[in-house]
């Protein structure tokens, strides 16, 4: 009697769980975003569309101009992208990483997951597959990226993510060598909220099948060929749809060290409900680098959700995006950070 009143519990909990399903979440304040992913799932189509069509949404329309073309240039002024895509029923992943010349780097990434045996590809070479595959080759510099790019020239390339190493005496714009007696770059972390962002996309459907993306332009002023926790499986995403999802988003150069994504889906698989799971992977880092920058969004396998944000100056609330059955439209969430 007991035990059948137990099961009775624990399926109406089951139930419950599930009554908010399909489910969309995402990083930061990108509306439009949520919206382009629920739009695919209501037209029937799978979360890996839900979350390459969310990201897609938030490419061309340069949310925050930390996505996309026209964003972040690097040293040399060009913009590049980091992408990932995760399949968590076949735990299919395609990445790319500083791929040039494509607007388009989550629909890259799904390329490389569904037309090759490969799991990431980075640089030019990336950029040759996506011509190859039919994506269109541009510039992904525009004005602003370039007034961006000229302002820190201006500023004698300060700041940069250089550190223990001297630039050329006549400028602090580098060539660099090893650190020197007198002029040093100071080395100082200039992450903070006007220098980055990239949009983490969690989605599920009422069968529990969970995936998971993002899209980046990283950090501006980065120096070429850095590539940051976005397209790193398990740093930037992960999902396994046996277990939960996460997504990540923050100084990447940081985050990537502690694969805040799987630790949280790791977490939920062994009980720890979507916030304390999503506090704990912030923890961890906490620990090594008390100031860093960065949040992070998790969902398990009843579709419930959290987030977690670590509390610096430049960051006290996490705003992130929600929609699902209930609300049947993008919500904004925020979660104040600790
Ligand atoms: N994580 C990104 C990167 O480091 C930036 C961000 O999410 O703010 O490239």
């Amino acid at each position: 009697m007991l035990l059948s009143l137990h099961l009775f519990f624990l399926m109406l909990y089951l139930r419950l769980g599930h009554t908010s399903l399909p489910l969309v979440i995402n990083t930061w304040p990108f509306k439009s975003a949520t919206a382009a992913a629920w739009h695919a799932l209501q037209s029937g189509g799978s979360v890996l569309d839900a979350v390459e069509k969310g990201c897609a949404r938030c490419e061309m329309d340069q949310c925050d101009g930390t996505v996309g073309f026209g964003g972040s240039p690097d040293e040399t002024g060009e913009t590049t992208l980091d992408a990932m895509i995760m399949n968590g029923n076949s735990m299919e992943v395609g990445a790319v990483a500083d791929l040039r010349r494509i607007k388009n780097a989550i629909g890259v990434a799904r390329a490389v997951m569904e037309r090759t045996e490969h799991t990431m590809l980075v640089g030019e070479s990336a950029s040759v597959f996506a011509e190859n595959m039919g994506f269109a080759a541009e510039d992904l510099t525009t004005n602003e990226s370039l007034n961006v790019f000229s302002q820190w020239l201006k500023g004698n390339c300060q700041p940069n993510y250089r550190k223990n190493v001297s630039p050329d005496p006549s400028t602090s714009c580098g060539p660099y060598g090893p650190k020197a007696a007198q002029t040093q770059c100071n080395g100082e972390r200039q992450v903070n909220i006007h220098s980055h962002d990239t949009i983490g996309m969690i989605a599920m459907d009422t069968d529990g099948h969970m995936a998971a993306g993002t899209s980046t332009n990283g950090l501006s002023h980065k120096v070429p060929g850095r590539v940051g926790d976005s397209p790193i499986i398990g740093a930037g995403a992960y999902a396994d749809s046996s277990a939960g999802a996460a997504a990540a988003t923050g100084d990447g150069d940081i985050m990537m060290r502690f694969l805040p994504s799987y630790l949280a889906v790791e977490l939920m698989r062994n009980g720890a409900d979507p916030s304390a799971a999503c506090k704990s992977a912030i923890s961890r880092i906490k620990r090594h680098y008390s100031d860093f920058f960065g949040a992070i969004i998790c969902a398990n396998t009843t579709g419930h959700y959290g987030a977690a944000c670590n509390k610096v100056p430049s960051l006290t609330e996490f705003h992130y995006m929600v929609a699902d059955s209930e609300s049947d439209t993008a919500v904004l969430k925020s979660v104040p950070c600790f």
